[in-house]
């Protein structure tokens, strides 16, 4: 038993599938104790990042997209928009077009490659980096907010940092998706490695969250903003996937990942009717 409450509905938080994984039997909201390594691993760093980087590039540009597209039904006119955990500035890259954009970014490597593209970016974290009056008509986490331990801090903070009537976006992954719930089917029969890959374990920033649509939606209201969209977006594009593979398994062997690829390419039209791992939720600042 962990003495922590849950986040979402204060309920005492129980042990869970592994002896740093906990849930909340009330409203299904699962945490970790991982502790993040962010600026603390970087031997070999920079060949990791690029094979991380050309493998998830087509599935996330393909969501960014989707995800502009559904914010600018609400608001755009070079309007001011802060991408807090920009990485490789590839959302900021589509929505400079639209808005007049910021990024943040805490870890160093990626920082210093984001900065040669020439992308306004600062290095730091929400909101230590920013000035105490700055304010922004959207806030973004893409793939973010599941890192950050104190989540209800720094809604609290997008809250001080907003304009009235402000949007706060995040993407991020859903608990009822299909491969984490396979990933626990899996966790329980003893194959430990799919569950603790989409927990991040042992990455320098593991998930410490994960969230389903409706207990995100409950934690957002109690800290003032109303759900205004929300949705799924793609978790797997083939194009770029033996690569992310090929990055997530490094002790695999080729022939395994050729195999898991080959099952995943089969199991597509499925995949594309189940729910996805990936969920989005447009929020307003309420008044
Ligand atoms: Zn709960």
């Amino acid at each position: 038993m962990l003495d922590k409450a849950c986040p979402v509905c204060k309920s005492v938080m129980t042990a869970g599938n592994e002896p740093w994984h906990f849930v909340c039997k009330r409203c299904h909201y699962e945490m970790a104790t991982l502790l993040p390594t962010i600026n603390k691993t970087d031997l070999h760093r920079p060949l990791d990042e690029f094979s991380r980087e050309s493998g998830l590039r087509t599935v996330r540009n393909i969501n960014f997209k989707t995800l502009l597209n559904r914010i600018c039904t609400f608001t755009s006119n070079h309007h001011k928009l802060l991408d807090v955990g920009c990485a490789h500035g590839w959302f900021l890259e589509l929505a400079k077009n639209h808005f007049d954009v910021l990024g943040i970014e805490p870890d160093q490597t990626i920082f210093k490659q984001t900065l040669k593209l020439g992308l306004p970016i600062r290095m730091g974290y929400f909101p230590q980096i920013l000035s105490t009056d700055e304010k922004f008509d959207v806030i973004v986490f893409n793939d973010v907010i599941e890192h950050i331990p104190d989540i209800q801090s720094v809604l609290s903070a997008c809250n001080d940092h907003l304009k009235d009537d402000g949007l706060l976006v995040l993407n991020l992954p859903d608990s009822n998706g299909v491969f984490y719930r396979l990933s626990k089917i899996f966790n329980f029969i003893g194959m430990k490695g799919f569950f603790e890959r989409m927990w991040q374990v042992g990455m320098p920033s593991p998930h410490i969250h994960y969230f389903n649509q409706k207990n995100l939606g409950i934690l957002l209201a109690s800290q003032g903003f109303e759900v205004k969209d929300k949705g799924r977006l793609e978790t797997l594009s083939l194009d770029g996937l033996y690569t992310r593979l090929t990055y997530a398994n490094k002790k695999t062997r080729p022939i395994v990942t050729s195999l898991i690829y080959c099952l995943i390419f089969i199991a597509m039209p499925l995949l594309k009717i189940l729910p996805s791992d990936i969920a989005y939720v447009i929020t307003q600042k309420k008044k």
